[in-house]
């Protein structure tokens, strides 16, 4: 707008000058002013504060349907709440629902002693329920602090029998993995069960079993009412959720803190979502979303995207990994499936002038359009896309232990989630709408 400002002073006869000088010292004053406005809110200042509680140690990877990801549940409401946006229900800017989810039991005793369903034993299992005691035919294996348990774990699961391994204690970082994730292969002839510790008991009988139970999880959704046009949605949207916690590396970290993946997403909604409720002008509704279970099948975006008519949603930008440099350096991020409707082009023009680029994805191999969570709404034909600056060829940190806060650009993150904000403004004031995603194109 301030580029165009220019051009007609300079098209203006020499007597309508002073008139227009005066007029474009008025806008540049207001642009400061707004400038000043959104610095105000959007800053590194206030990327880091937050990032520094979504990313923190004790969110212990924010893992789905663990106490860590509830704790960032609650922060985030909690900024909602103090950006002055409309819960999405009640009084609960919670979106609770639920999914059915396998668990894996084991019951039985142990020379006597009746096991705990935390109990020391492992087990890979052919069979959905299976009794092992210890009268059964299984052939006892001892694994020494030596061995290798991965390895002779694979050449068992190839055999025909049922085993009984008893795991010296020097393997515990990988039996506490595998005690985790206890599990049932129905392609596997053989059945595995593991103890802790290399003294075989006199007696057991050990059950092994699945149920599935209904898993609580859930999304933290705002809005802000459009003024004139209710009906018309723009969505803004992050996942929370990350990988949970894994076995130390060799300097002890076992978190993954996901403060690019997605913390940074999460981080520029809540910003958005302060920028717009003070901005006060949308005409059209805006909704922010932090979605849960992204990383474990895309749930919660899911069950959100089921929450609406599919043809009222305008536009959705979801943000995901903004925190280090794109390619291209700083001032710059790509749009996934870019082609797929004019939601750039629309961008672009609103950032005109502004030296900040947002360029079509150049990792169309990746398929990243379809792997985040803008795609279920993608394929009801939103224009529904994701933005990011991920080098997703060479990003170091991706799903490791090292995505921390120290190896993000917080400044250049607030410049990404400043031209956001500025380049969606005509589509939530009603005056640009993108074209939508033509579905039958669509993979
Ligand atoms: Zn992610």
């Amino acid at each position: 707008m301030a580029a165009c400002q220019i051009f007609t002073v300079f098209k203006t006869p020499l007597f309508m000058l002073r008139i227009s000088l005066v007029a474009f010292t008025m806008l540049f004053a207001s642009t400061i002013v707004l400038a000043q406005k959104i610095d105000q809110i959007i800053n590194a200042k206030e990327v880091e504060r937050i990032e520094k509680i979504l990313s923190a140690d004790n969110m212990e990877g924010r893992r789905t349907f663990t106490p860590g990801i509830d704790r960032a549940a609650v922060f985030i409401a909690e900024e909602f709440r103090k950006a002055g946006i409309q819960p999405v229900k009640g009084s609960s800017y919670l979106q609770e629902f639920t999914v059915p989810q396998i668990q894996s039991l084991i019951t039985g005793t142990i020379d006597g002693k009746t096991v705990n369903p935390g109990a020391d034993v492992a087990f890979i299992s052919a069979s959905d329920t299976y009794t092992l005691t210890s009268d059964s035919a299984f052939e006892k294996l001892i694994i020494k602090s030596t061995d290798t348990l991965q390895v002779t774990l694979r050449r068992l699961m190839g055999g025909s029998k049922n085993y009984l391994l008893l795991v010296d204690t020097a393997h515990h970082e990988i039996f506490n993995a595998l005690k985790q994730g206890r599990r049932f292969n129905p392609s596997m002839k053989s059945n595995i069960i593991m103890l802790y510790g290399p003294t075989e008991p006199s007696s057991f009988s050990l059950t092994l079993s699945k149920k599935t139970v209904q898993a609580a999880l859930k999304n933290v959704v705002g809005i802000i009412p459009g003024k004139s046009k209710k009906d018309e949605i723009v969505i803004f949207s992050g996942h929370y959720d990350h990988l949970g916690i894994t076995q130390p590396d060799a300097n002890g970290d076992s978190i993954y803190n996901g403060a690019n993946d997605d913390a940074a997403g999460t981080t520029a909604v809540i910003m958005l979502a302060k920028y717009f409720a003070q901005k006060k002008d949308n005409e059209r509704t805006i909704v922010f979303a932090a979605f849960t279970g992204e990383e474990v099948g895309g749930f919660g975006a899911r069950y959100f995207s089921g929450q609406f008519d599919s043809s009222k949603v305008m536009a959705m930008f979801n943000i995901e990994m903004i925190g280090t440099d794109s390619k291209w350096g700083k001032n710059s991020a790509y749009i996934t499936g870019y082609e797929k409707t004019d939601l750039g082009k629309i961008l672009e023009k609103n950032l005109a002038g502004s030296g900040f680029t947002f360029y079509p994805d150049p990792y169309p191999k990746e398929q990243l359009f379809y792997r985040s969570d803008n795609a279920t709404l993608a394929r009801q034909g939103v224009a529904a896309h994701t933005i990011s600056t991920s080098k997703m060829d060479s990003e170091k940190t991706y799903h490791t232990v090292d995505d921390e806060i120290g190896t993000l650009d917080m400044k250049n993150m607030a410049e990404i989630i400043k031209a956001i904000a500025i380049s969606s403004t005509s589509i939530i004031a009603g005056k640009d709408t993108p074209s939508r995603v033509d579905t039958k194109m669509l993979r």
